[in-house]
């Protein structure tokens, strides 16, 4: 693995390199071949209380800044492994925390920080609409104590392994809404007793819980509405900037991985009777990973210093994502040119991490949304959709 950044959480860096030392490259392997569900490693991580890191002490979780939370992705992904199988537990209960009652926090957080609930099933996108959000399809029409819900999301990734989903839907219809951004609400819904609820899962080019689900007729009761009604699309908003500079730390860790396996492979390959790293063919494309990392690296940090101090962060956490997420995947082309024909074969991971590190340009949201936004609301552009 390349360079172990310094910084104030070296402890938490050590146990979660610790804990990954138990799940090396053959762990990861079978699962992807059966498209399995990592149970024994997400257990440990809960064990170990990390997916508990940014739950409020007073709701039993350890309240740790995201600083320290990003540390626990980047070396979850540095060692190998992947992330995605369990992050959202960690930043999907921030909508209830900070938009839903009391009591629903005393009711959830709790078990969520123990382990013993699972809320890491986030259903916003939809088939049609896509990215354009406020398209979304799914209603949700009170009918009593009870929301009635009809639609379809889509890559709703980890529904078989939560407990708990947190919905999008159109509570008023568009045309009816004052404000464009109006309408939309927020549910918290219980997977284990839901009715109307069908999972499908989606095979994908990787090993990506992911699934499809549709809901008919799908009764939640109105106390599971978290804040008011139609302010939904503003709580789903807030908790994006954590989620895009989470993940943004899993892409530098790929990217260390990758820059490790490169410069140990081109160190120990000989080829026409020296180590394939003498050539500055090779060297170069291993140095500007590197400093792309390392730059990407600086982005996260300042990202999440700014969402720890309680200030605006959107630009720097989309900024975060998308630096990370081309170092990630400007490291692994790198990795499997300087492995050769070694970098197809599965044995050495790369192909693997090759197409799990891919998914970062598309999701959670795709490079070009982040352009836009950055034209639009940094550099005041005239607004293009
Ligand atoms: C494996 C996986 C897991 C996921 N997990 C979840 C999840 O748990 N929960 C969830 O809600 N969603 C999830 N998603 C959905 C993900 O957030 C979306 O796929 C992503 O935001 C892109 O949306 P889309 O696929 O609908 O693409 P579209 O919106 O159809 O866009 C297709 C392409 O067109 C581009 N494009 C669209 N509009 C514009 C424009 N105006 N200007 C320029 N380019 C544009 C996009 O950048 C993209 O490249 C997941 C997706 C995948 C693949």
């Amino acid at each position: 693995m390349a360079d172990v950044p310094h910084d104030d959480h070296t402890a938490i860096r050590e146990s979660v390199r610790a804990l990954c030392a138990d799940f090396p490259g053959e762990y990861w392997r079978a699962l992807d071949r059966e498209r399995g569900y990592p149970v024994e490693f997400v257990a440990a991580l809960t064990k170990a209380g990390f997916l508990a890191a940014l739950i409020p002490e007073q709701y039993g979780g350890s309240e740790l800044p995201l600083a320290a939370a990003t540390a626990i992705m980047e070396e979850i992904h540095a060692s190998g492994g992947n992330g995605a199988a369990c992050h959202a537990q960690m930043y999907t209960m921030g909508t209830l925390l900070r938009h839903g009652s009391t009591a629903q926090k005393e009711r959830y957080l709790p078990a969520i920080a123990k382990g013993e609930l699972r809320l890491q099933a986030f259903g916003v996108t939809e088939p049609t609409s896509g990215t354009d959000t406020l398209n979304l399809r799914t209603t949700a029409v009170r009918d009593g104590d009870d929301y009635v819900v009809n639609g379809q999301k889509i890559w709703t990734s980890r529904a078989e392994h939560s407990d708990l989903m947190l919905l999008l839907a159109r509570t008023t219809p568009r045309e009816q809404v004052a404000k464009r951004t109006g309408g939309l609400s927020v549910f918290l819904v219980d997977m284990r007793t839901a009715k109307g609820l069908t999972i499908r899962p989606i095979r994908t080019m990787m090993n990506h819980a992911t699934t499809e689900v549709f809901f008919d007729a799908m009764r939640v009761p109105a106390e599971n509405l978290i804040g008011s009604e139609g302010e939904g699309f503003r709580y789903i908003l807030s908790g994006m900037n954590v989620e895009r500079i989470l993940i943004a730390s899993e892409c530098t860790g790929d990217a260390r991985w990758f820059i490790g396996k490169a410069t140990a492979y081109a160190r120990e390959r000989n080829v026409f009777g020296r180590p394939i790293g003498r050539n500055q063919g090779v060297q170069f494309p291993i140095a500007r990973a590197y400093a792309q990392m390392r730059t990407a690296a600086l982005m996260v940090r300042e990202a999440a210093a700014l969402y720890d101090a309680g200030r605006d962060c959107a630009a720097e956490a989309n900024m975060a994502k998308l630096a990370a997420a081309d170092a990630s995947w400007a490291a692994a082309e790198m990795c499997v040119q300087t492995h050769g024909g070694f970098g197809f074969a599965e044995e050495f991971d790369i192909e693997r991490k090759f197409r799990e590190t891919r998914l970062y340009q598309v999701a959670p949201i795709s490079t070009n949304l982040i352009l836009s936004y950055l034209a639009e609301h940094v550099l005041d552009l005239p607004r293009s959709y």
